[in-house]
């Protein structure tokens, strides 16, 4: 926890106002036995009802006490624990907003998801649970000691020698449990990867009869939870019948050897009764201390999750502009690749020496078999990974001194899976941006997609399901392509965007981006030559490495693959116009 102190510094206030309550209320519960052992002891031989009734009435007083005293305890920890796991949450989530691709990779979804859920949520029960039982267990434990050691010594001493069985269960539990904790939670961020994959994934795992292969896979995370999960069952079945064990063993003890008191004359029997409350108050105490121990390390785990989540360096970080786009000498390409060398693992290379240069307005095509690395280049592009050497270029300037802000301005980006949110057409279009109903309208005709639009009988108020599931894949191709020009971009990037249309739309979309958008650089990855094949730059791409370079016409021409690709595709239907 002492990693996320920052979080609690505003709330201590607060928190010691809380547990100040909560000791007041514990303090009266350990008087409640003691003033039971006044009447039995004293008031009751003495026969005087209304010091009977004083002192009953003392009692009454002490549990309305403590009753009220815990009940506005709990409620005020519920409320400070609420706040800090709330800016938590909150700090943690646009972290992981800022965390570049690479980071993201090295923390994998899952894991991002399970600390913002159920580490953030464990935090929030640490802190809960040790403003109520962090103060009360302790207390009760030493105030109950405490109590009988002024009541009756020989007697506590009984209690005591019991002490350390329970002692040694703790320690058992706690040092078996914490390590369990840590796994527990890893083990969960498996069992949440291979179900996400799995429901992204699941028709296409159907349609490749894959799912005896992801039955095993769930199987085996599936098995080491449930192997967790049962020593973790096992440490609890030990605890807790020791626990009741050496509770009955204790009052057994205490009513055997406070009988041979009572009669001995050596204490009275009210001391007894009032033994037996606290002892169970004690015993009680212990097993809270064994719960707070593993809240702790549960909470301890997680908030190290947390934090290391927090304390990721910004990645990707802006370069001086050592020259700003004036003292450029002109003309300069407005998008260009000067050697550039890249690797996602740091284990062999995803782009090698790639080197282009692309005028304002110009198109690019990449095409290559998949993992070739086309949208590795375009990832490159949109600085979502710093190449490992050579550099990428925008009007001269090298994209690290960009500001990302305005770096990001210049893109519209239309990816191979790109995520529809659930809403509305125009909705989807305007993507949470400040852009005109004209501008929606006229991006969805240039995608293509008024067709489809018009047909729905909302128009751009039609409602799109989850993930769109409501929409066919062509379909949802053009909303993405829509909500990439809507936007006035400078650079268009289409990824293997166009691949569900059918040829005759895909020829009409060509050539509306062609005649539209004439200012727009576009960089268009596609599986069909008809997609490219009026691209002023065409890169064949295989295995990172450029294989072919050049027009359509050069690259029929010169390039053996390109032109096997062109043929293979020939018969496929008309071409693009
Ligand atoms: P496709 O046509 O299937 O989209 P692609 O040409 O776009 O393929 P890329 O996505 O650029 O291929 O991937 C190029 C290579 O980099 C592949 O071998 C892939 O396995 C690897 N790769 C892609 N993304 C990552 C990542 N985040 N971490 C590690 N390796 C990656
Ligand atoms: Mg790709």
């Amino acid at each position: 926890m002492v990693e996320l102190e920052r979080y609690l510094r505003p709330h201590w206030g607060y928190i010691f106002l809380t547990m100040a309550i909560k000791l007041l209320a514990t303090g009266m519960e350990l008087f409640i036995p003691d003033l039971m052992e006044i009447i039995l002891d004293e008031k009751v031989p003495a026969g005087e009802l209304s010091q009977i009734y004083l002192y009953g009435g003392a009692m009454l007083l002490c549990a309305a006490a403590c009753l009220g005293g815990n009940v506005l305890a709990n409620r005020m920890s519920a409320v400070s624990s609420g706040r800090i796991t709330r800016a938590i949450r909150h700090d943690l989530f646009w972290k992981l907003e800022t965390l570049s691709a690479r980071q993201l990779d090295r923390l994998t979804v899952p894991s991002a998801e399970s600390r913002l859920t159920s580490d953030t949520y464990n935090i929030n029960q640490l802190l809960a649970r040790f403003q109520r039982i962090g103060v009360r267990a302790p207390i009760l434990l030493v105030g109950g000691v405490f109590m009988t050691l002024r009541m009756d010594a020989p007697l506590a001493l009984v209690l005591l020698s019991l002490l350390p069985i329970i002692a040694v269960v703790v320690y058992f539990v706690t040092k078996t449990s914490v390590p369990l904790y840590t796994r527990q939670q890893s083990v969960l961020d498996g069992v949440v990867r291979v179900v996400q994959e799995n429901i992204t994934g699941i028709r296409v795992i159907k349609a490749l009869s894959k799912t005896d292969y992801e039955k095993a896979r769930f199987h085996a995370v599936n098995e080491e939870l449930t192997e967790v999960d049962q020593k973790a069952g096992m440490i609890s079945s030990i605890t807790n019948p020791t626990a009741t064990l050496t509770l009955n063993l204790g009052l057994t003890l205490v009513v055997v050897v406070g009988a041979f008191r009572v009669n001995s004359g050596a204490c009275l029997s009210g001391v007894v009764v009032a033994f037996l409350q606290y002892f169970t108050m004690i015993l009680n105490a212990m097993l809270g201390i064994t719960r707070i121990f593993v809240m702790w390390s549960k909470g301890e785990a997680s908030a190290k999750r947390v934090a290391q989540v927090l304390a990721e360096p910004e990645d990707l970080t802006e370069l001086p502009s050592g020259e700003t786009p004036e003292q450029v000498p002109q003309p300069v390409p407005h998008i260009e690749f000067q050697d550039v060398t890249f690797s996602y693992t740091g284990v062999g290379e995803n782009i090698s020496h790639l080197s282009f240069a692309l005028e304002r307005g110009q198109t690019l095509g990449i095409l290559g078999p998949t993992g070739s690395g086309k949208s590795t280049v375009l990832s490159l592009l949109l600085r979502q990974y710093d190449p490992d050497s050579g550099r990428v270029l925008i009007d001269g300037q090298d994209i690290r001194s960009i500001p990302s802000e305005a770096l990001r301005k210049k893109f519209g980006v239309a990816f191979q899976n790109d995520f529809i949110t659930e809403g509305t057409v125009g909705g989807n279009i305007r993507f949470f941006r400040d852009l005109s109903g004209e501008a929606v309208s006229r991006a969805a005709e240039d995608a293509q997609a008024m067709a489809f639009i018009r047909e729905k009988e909302d128009g751009m108020d039609s409602e799109v399901m989850v993930r769109g599931n409501n929409l066919s894949g062509g379909q949802k191709q053009r909303l993405l392509i829509a909500r990439a020009l809507a936007g006035n971009p400078e650079i268009l990037i289409l990824d293997d965007a166009s691949s569900a249309l059918d040829y005759a739309t895909d020829a009409r979309l060509r050539r509306r981006l062609r005649e539209s958008y004439r200012d727009v650089t576009t960089v268009v990855v596609a599986q069909r030559i008809s997609s490219l094949r009026h691209a002023d730059l065409i890169l064949v791409l295989s295995d990172g490495k450029v294989i072919g370079a050049g027009r359509h016409e050069d690259l029929m021409a010169d390039c053996q693959e390109y032109r096997l690709i062109a043929q293979t595709q020939m018969g496929e239907g008309r071409e693009g116009a």
